[in-house]
């Protein structure tokens, strides 16, 4: 038995969801945070209720409007089906945030001195099978001789440490910033705060999805931010979903390739 088949129960499942697979669009959507459930072995973290629905756990709102974009670009969706708390996929096993101690002001505590055996083992069985199916899909459709334009989904609490935060949609990039550029040309003028590399950028490690699978063959890509007080319910997620279609539908046409 490997170590990553006796990480779930069986009613729990595999870490990897995927949706619309057949899909013809050009874009792969990508939703790291998708998820506040924590696999049953770890029992609450050591935390409230409160706690393990908030965006401490998850990116509220970010799965649902990565379905309505799946639905309206005709876009295959990739999501991690568990909890960022025990391993958050938009980072590197290296890095002290991909199993975090603390997440703003509040500690976890099952995550407190893991062992290398217990970081092998959330590593092997919630980062590597994500990665690796975001990058098969790409090898595939790259096969054919198809497209790939890499676009991540995620939401941000409007209030951090205290302070609000004034945007309410966040444009953000690493090295290659040709889909960003273009996005936030389209955004000049509209009715909602869209900012480049806001309330994160590629210094503070949230690009490492990007870096991953986008800038090694050049392909297309942004990460999308939404402040998750904008995508509460349906009809808001409905709103925000048709906003970010129209803004990436035409970046995408300006773009000469
Ligand atoms: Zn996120």
């Amino acid at each position: 038995m490997t170590v990553r088949s006796r990480f779930f129960t069986e009613a729990e499942g595999q870490a990897v969801g995927i949706e619309n697979a057949g899909a013809a669009g050009d874009v792969l959507l990508v939703c790291e945070h998708a998820s506040a459930t924590v696999p049953q072995r770890f029992g609450t973290l050591g935390l409230s209720p409160e706690v393990l629905s908030s965006h401490v756990a998850w990116d509220p709102g970010a799965l649902a409007v990565a379905r309505l974009l799946s639905e309206k670009l005709d876009a295959t969706l990739i999501y991690q089906r568990f909890s960022r708390l025990v391993y958050d996929c938009n980072r590197p096993p290296e890095s002290p945030s991909a199993m975090p101690v603390k997440s703003e002001v509040y500690d976890i505590p099952g995550n407190f001195d893991l062992t290398e055996a217990e970081r092998f083992a959330r590593t092997s069985a919630l980062y590597v099978p994500f990665h690796d199916r975001v990058s098969e899909i790409i090898a595939e459709r790259q096969a054919k001789g198809r497209k790939v334009v890499v676009v991540t989904i995620h939401s941000f609490t409007p209030v951090y440490h205290g302070r609000f935060r004034e945007v309410e949609i966040g444009i953000l990039h690493d090295t290659d910033s040709r889909l960003a550029d273009a996005m936030l040309t389209g955004a000049e003028g509209a009715s909602l705060t869209v900012n480049r590399n806001d309330p994160y950028g590629p210094e503070d490690g949230v690009t490492h999805t990007l870096r991953l699978h986008a800038l090694p063959d050049g392909l297309l890509n942004v990460m999308i931010e939404i402040r998750n007080d904008l995508i509460a319910d349906e009809g808001e997620q409905a709103n925000i979903s048709a906003f970010l279609h129209e803004l990436m539908g035409k970046a995408l046409a300006s773009i000469d390739e």
